[in-house]
């Protein structure tokens, strides 16, 4: 590894002792792009990576709210503002129990790379709590949001940050925030993305992490001589982007044969009825145990690991971050997996990712394959600032098409380092290339 790379991930070590997932997901960015910083040994004296693995802001607040029967709670509130070089800070914000500081930094540094391959003008940043939506009512839920936008407001803005919704987060939270926002900044603009229909948001938003997943791994899969077509599928959770990865892949003539949530996984050998689990996650928030109550031949088993026992052609973890060990990661070679393609941000680990590499297998990194959803809260905020909308199959058409493009920009970087076929080298460096330029041009700030 480049010399300079190999201080800067130590020091970054020693001074984030208690941050794992962040040194994890700074680990493999860093021993990615050290070719790159091979080439380019002025970025030493610029302290160019010293900047780039320390958020240019943190803010962590308290979010006090009140239950349903008048009991205060209180919980952690964060938004980390990574990286600015390329545009406002964008990402997400999760709710959910496991959030934690180092969480977020390992989400907010992914953004950073992330939303360059989407090619538009958009920085990096994640935020969120360690609240559980989940068993809330919507009247506790609506207090909770409101009471994490009474803080988060000042920090936020269209041409500032521009938060989205991650776990936890969906069209309710979303609408619930943004309504006390434009209450109390007294401006209805495109502070936040994945807003309802109604209110500002773009059509197609809701599907695009799933259908960009698809597009992404079609495009490679075509470019490897194979096709989704008759393949049987594996994805694991059972939310935004699971759902939508299983609607496209199935319309592309894959079988999808299993989903989860956090408490275990359906096997159906027929093919998921997708229409049934919208029902039971979408509308009735429940438990995706409730499937096989319908399809009596479909399976549950409780847990969600034994879902990498399933014999596959290809995985799509869309769950949640190290949901595929070495041990799950072994087993799916065993059982002849050819293909992964990460839904779910930094599912795999780093071991379990160089297993597949080690076997050849396709594998689409989540920077790279999970980019169509903020890649369409970019086309959001676009046609917001336009005052316009576009039709379902506009956007849509524009999200494979940058689907496509990210793919085509990934394997010409891997290539052009001499490491084709390494879509992970071929992502950090590809994405590094344009922050790398334009934060030498921004100079020492
Ligand atoms: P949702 O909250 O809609 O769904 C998450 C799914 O994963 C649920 O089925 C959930 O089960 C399951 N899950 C969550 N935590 C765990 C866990 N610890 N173990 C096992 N299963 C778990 O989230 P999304 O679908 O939006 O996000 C999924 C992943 O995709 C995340 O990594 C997210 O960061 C990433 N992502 C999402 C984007 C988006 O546009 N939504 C964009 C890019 C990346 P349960 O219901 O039981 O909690």
């Amino acid at each position: 590894m480049n010399k300079y790379v190999s201080t800067v991930l130590e020091e970054l070590k020693a001074k984030n002792p208690n941050q794992p997932e962040f040194i994890q997901a700074a680990t493999e960015i860093l021993e990615s792009i050290s070719l790159a910083c091979d080439k380019h040994p002025e970025y030493e004296k610029a302290g160019l990576l010293e900047m780039l693995t320390e958020p240019e802001r943190v803010i962590m607040f308290r979010v006090p709210w009140v239950d349903d029967k008048g009991q205060v709670h209180v919980n952690k509130g964060y938004r980390v503002q990574f990286n600015s070089a390329i545009g406002p800070y964008k990402g997400g914000l999760r709710f959910h129990p496991s959030v934690n500081l180092s969480i977020l930094k390992f989400l907010g540094f992914e953004q950073i790379f992330k939303n360059s391959l989407t090619t538009l003008p958009m920085g990096g940043g994640k935020g969120g709590s360690d609240f559980d939506p989940k068993g809330k009512s919507d009247n506790e839920v609506m207090r909770f949001c409101q009471s994490f936008m009474a803080e988060l407001y000042r920090h936020i803005g269209q041409d500032t940050d521009v938060p989205a919704g991650d776990i936890g987060v969906g069209a309710r939270e979303i609408g619930y925030m943004f309504g006390y926002y434009k209450k109390i900044a007294n401006e209805h603009t495109a502070v936040l993305t994945g807003r309802g229909l109604s209110y500002g948001g773009s059509l197609a938003r809701k599907e695009a992490t799933g259908y960009g997943l698809v597009y992404l791994v079609d495009e490679m899969l075509k470019c490897n001589g194979k096709s989704m077509d008759g393949k049987t599928v594996v994805i694991s959770g059972s939310g935004n982007v699971a759902i939508y990865a299983c609607e496209k892949a199935t319309s592309l003539g894959a079988k999808v044969v299993a989903l989860s949530d956090s408490n275990g996984y359906i096997y159906d050998e027929k093919g998921i009825d997708l229409d049934l689990v919208k029902e039971i996650k979408e509308v009735k928030r429940g438990r995706i145990k409730e499937y096989v109550a319908v399809h009596k031949d479909a399976k549950y088993t409780d847990g969600c690991k034994g879902i990498w026992t399933i014999k596959c052609d290809i995985a799509l973890p869309c769950a949640t971050q190290n949901e595929i060990d070495v041990e799950s990661a072994e087993m799916l070679i065993k059982n002849g997996v050819w293909c992964v393609g990460e839904g779910a941000n930094m599912p795999t680990t780093l071991e379990a990712t160089k297993k597949f590499l080690d076997a050849k297998v396709l594998f689409a990194p989540a920077k790279a394959a999970n980019a169509g959803g903020v890649a369409t809260s970019g086309l959001e905020m676009a046609q917001s600032s336009q005052r316009l909308f576009w039709s379902f199959e506009e956007v849509d058409a524009k999200l494979k098409s940058i689907m496509i493009g990210i793919y085509h920009s990934i394997a010409d970087a891997a290539e052009k380092y001499g490491q084709k076929g390494n879509y992970v080298m071929g992502a950090n460096l590809a994405a590094f290339e344009k922050i790398a330029d334009a934060m030498m041009a921004h100079g020492v700030c």
